[in-house]
């Protein structure tokens, strides 16, 4: 007979390879057991008369492929609200909980603010701020129609209802609304000449991610766009790699904004940085 300790101790020897082999693992066992990890911690003895499960050997042979946990679970928490995520959208990170908190600081009081998330994926920044902030409403927009779907139901999962979505291509379907705050992480990773993603995002979607050879293609799109849509005394906020904070400045600068501040994420790195529409 095996147990719940047992089952993770071999677990995590199969998932040696990747960062966190236990988290990993419990995560995946919880799944394969429909509990969640506090209920293993509390019953390390329980016991699993047949050994590993199908179920749970398949997610082990996934994830030792490299496949996301996220993926394998079907959801991941962004600021402490769980959300349903699959192969059409981002798997949302910390980092972008950091670019949310900023959001949230700079968003005024109590005065009804019309908020857009440009390209939300999952939903994860537009849903955060809407379940905060109920005085304001919340536009989500992406290109991607499997993308919508699953924010859509992270809206209704999470009883967030002042928050409406839009296909669109950036601001393509958006035509002469203005917000008070345009909140993006675009797709900013460098994609090389062969076209082939850094190995730990391969199986997430391109579109999320491909910021071109420099990586900066949708940034400087948002950006030079951006104050066509935004009204007096907006801002916009934009998410960008470690080393494009330099590049985003100098964007925000051409194009006549002001205050223009970039913040950090929790390793330290320049993660984001906003700016006032002049
Ligand atoms: N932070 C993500 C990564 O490095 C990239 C997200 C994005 O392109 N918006 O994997």
């Amino acid at each position: 007979m095996q147990t719940v300790r047992e089952l993770l101790k071999f677990a995590s020897a199969r998932l040696g390879a990747s960062d966190t082999p236990r988290l990993d693992a419990e995560v995946l066992l919880a799944a394969a057991l429909g509990t969640d990890r506090s209920r293993l911690y509390a019953h390390p003895e329980m016991a699993a008369p047949q050994g590993p499960s199908a179920d749970f050997l398949r997610l082990l042979d996934s994830r030792r492929n490299g496949f996301p946990v996220a993926y394998l679970t079907g959801e991941k928490e962004f600021r402490s609200i769980t959300f349903r995520v699959n192969r059409h959208t981002l798997i949302p990170r910390p980092e972008t909980e950091v670019v949310v908190e900023a959001a949230l600081e700079r968003i005024p009081a109590l005065n009804r603010a019309r908020i857009l998330d440009l390209g939300t994926g999952s939903g994860a920044i537009a849903v955060a701020i809407a379940s905060e902030r109920p005085d304001c409403t919340v536009t989500a927009a992406d290109l991607s129609v499997g993308a919508l779907a699953v924010a859509r139901e992270n809206a209704l999962a999470n009883h967030v209802a002042n928050i409406s979505f839009e296909q669109s291509d950036w601001f393509g379907n958006l035509h002469n609304r203005r917000f008070d705050a345009i909140i993006c992480n675009p797709p900013y990773v460098r994609y090389p000449d062969t076209g082939l993603p850094p190995e730990e995002i391969r199986y997430e979607p391109r579109l999320a991610l491909d910021g071109g050879h420099n990586g900066t293609a949708c940034i400087r799109t948002v950006i030079s766009n951006g104050p066509g849509h935004i009204n007096p005394g907006g801002f916009i906020i934009i998410e960008h790699a470690h080393d494009q904070g330099g590049f985003v400045r100098e964007q925000f600068r051409v194009f006549h904004y002001r205050n223009i501040t970039t913040g950090h994420d929790h390793a330290g790195h320049e993660r984001y940085t906003c700016a006032f529409r002049a």
